[in-house]
């Protein structure tokens, strides 16, 4: 039989719901695993297990107009041509081009050619932890699908190589292209929620995303504690959907504190925040079976 690890995919309807914290606890206290910070747009899992990189590669978008500005006699063709305002005589804008290369049929001096630009880079790094697998985009490029499928398809073959038995993926928050390229064909989807009305509804969203593919979803409450009616409201859509509440963790200030000292939360203060995690972390061992 074909080996081929578990994967566990960590969301949640919007940034800022402590999902990071979380990730990097279950990096704590998974024994073997690997990493993929699939949250390409604001990547910060390494901040709490510190890779030390073995490998990167640049992550190459879409083509661009490039001008070889020895054959070009500024006829201005190009730039008559070119239905998106991107290159004039003067110089081509990277940002503007769409890479239809419509430019390069009708310049006359061949001074024109399409290249594929690098929108960022990968990097597959050894942490205490075990592997990450992560990515950085360069400012101004716009995020991308693409790239969350290349980071998973890297963890993929780091575990297939060490024979990992499971990936864990910190995801993008929100439901577009970047975050739903971090739920398709995973085993499991935890999504993390706080009890606030836009969090219940961002958790709702993304839970229909998650239905969409087909994925087994369980959830988490972050500061359970600050609104005991909204929290209730969760606990009745879990109830209601037929979706396991894994743990609902206080409101602790010194989360924060966690981040910022660059260890896992469970590390730094293993208080009731720290033992719900645990105690979810077992659950989803279970239901994993890892
Ligand atoms: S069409 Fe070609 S030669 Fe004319 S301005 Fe553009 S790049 Fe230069
Ligand atoms: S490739 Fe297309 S969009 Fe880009 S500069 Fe040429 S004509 Fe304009």
């Amino acid at each position: 039989m074909v080996f081929s690890p578990r994967q566990l995919t960590v969301v949640s309807g919007k940034g800022g719901t402590g999902k990071t914290t979380i990730v990097g606890s279950f990096a704590a206290l998974a024994e073997n695993k690997v990493l993929a910070d699939c949250d390409v747009d604001a990547a910060n899992l390494y901040q709490i297990v510190i890779p030390e990189i073995i490998e990167r590669g640049d992550f190459l978008g879409m083509q661009i107009a490039v001008r070889n500005e020895q054959l070009c006699t500024k006829c201005g063709k190009c730039e008559e041509a070119c239905r998106f305002d991107a290159i004039t005589v003067g110089q081509v804008n990277e940002m503007a081009c769409e890479g239809c290369g419509f430019c390069t049929l009708v310049c006359p001096e061949n001074a024109l050619h399409m290249q594929q630009m690098s929108c960022g880079e990968w990097y597959v790094g050894e942490t205490r932890f075990g592997y990450l697998v992560y990515a950085r985009l360069i400012p101004g490029a716009e995020s991308s699908g693409r790239l969350v499928t290349m980071v998973r398809q890297k963890a993929e073959d780091v575990a297939m190589e060490h024979e990992t038995p499971l990936i864990i993926i910190d995801g993008s928050p929100g439901i577009g292209c970047v975050a739903t390229a971090a739920i398709a064909d995973v085993d499991l989807a935890l999504v993390v929620t706080e009890p606030t009305l836009s969090g219940i509804h961002d958790m709702e969203r993304i839970a229909g995303v998650i239905k969409h593919f087909g994925v087994p979803m369980v959830v988490m409450i972050n500061k359970a504690d600050i609104n005991e009616e909204n929290s209730q409201r969760i606990r009745d859509y879990c109830r209601n959907n037929d979706v396991e509440l894994l743990a609902e963790l206080p409101y602790d200030p010194t989360v924060t504190e966690a981040m910022a000292s660059e260890v896992p939360l469970v590390e730094y203060r293993d208080g009731p925040v720290g033992q719900g995690i645990r105690e979810a972390w077992s659950k989803l061992e279970q239901i994993l079976d890892v």
